[in-house]
């Protein structure tokens, strides 16, 4: 985290298991989905280093598919064990380095909904139902190219924005607009009162003036996972 993480590659393999980070019960705090009460899968490892990722991904364990399904299914029910969450985000890390494609099959097979969080620089075949939100990062002042492939079925673009950082200060045009993919504004958390607010400010800015959704870390202001 905070760009000291290790680089990860793609891996290909059957996808029987998985190096997973942490499998929790939360509410969705960002994107399309926010509000959503979900279950996150987050996967280890990420191909970018991103000064400001506030996230742990680089200690994961391995674990069976079997395991990972019945931890979903676990963590899906509430106190009178009814089923209440049937959304899985799996995020990481970068949760497209890794062959997630039997694990969306067989969530999607037991009726649950999924969305993928990515940053879009790795390009992994998926069943049509699962949900695509990218989050593109940039290195030197220049964003990633998204992958043609994965750029023309994305179902949300969520840009990070702030009002210090000249990497962040505006929504690029990186392919959105021909595949007329819904725009969402985040403002960086800086771990900064005066800074997040300027972030926040300018990413409101930046709605108004173009009609783009806004996206507040609810989890965040929840002070959860
Ligand atoms: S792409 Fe996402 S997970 Fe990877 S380093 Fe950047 S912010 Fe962190």
């Amino acid at each position: 985290m905070f760009g000291k993480n290790k680089i990860s590659r793609l891996k290909n393999h059957q996808g029987n298991f998985l190096e997973v980070q942490e499998i929790f019960a939360t509410i969705q705090g960002e994107g399309p989905y926010a509000g959503r009460p979900a279950i996150f899968i987050r996967l280890g490892g990420c191909n970018l280093q991103c000064s400001f990722c506030d996230t742990e991904f680089d200690s994961p364990k391995t674990i069976n598919l079997p395991e990972i399904i019945a931890s979903v299914i676990e963590l899906s029910k509430n106190s009178k064990h009814k089923t209440v969450r049937k959304l899985v985000v799996i995020t990481g890390g970068e949760p497209m380095l890794q062959p997630i494609s039997k694990l969306c099959n067989k969530l999607l097979k037991l009726k649950f909904q999924i969305q993928i969080e990515t940053n879009a620089t790795v390009m992994r075949k998926l069943p049509k139902a699962v949900k695509i939100v990218c989050s593109p990062k940039t290195s030197q002042g220049k964003y990633y190219n998204l992958h043609p492939e994965l750029l023309a079925r994305i179902n949300a673009i969520k840009f990070l924005i702030s009002a210090s950082n000249s990497s962040y200060s505006s929504i690029p045009e990186l392919g959105q607009s021909k595949y007329k993919i819904p725009v969402y504004v985040q403002a960086i958390d800086e771990y900064d009162l005066i800074k997040n607010q300027a972030n926040l400010d300018k990413a409101r800015q930046i709605c108004d003036e173009s009609g783009y959704y806004i996206s507040i870390q609810m989890h965040k202001i929840l002070n959860i996972r």
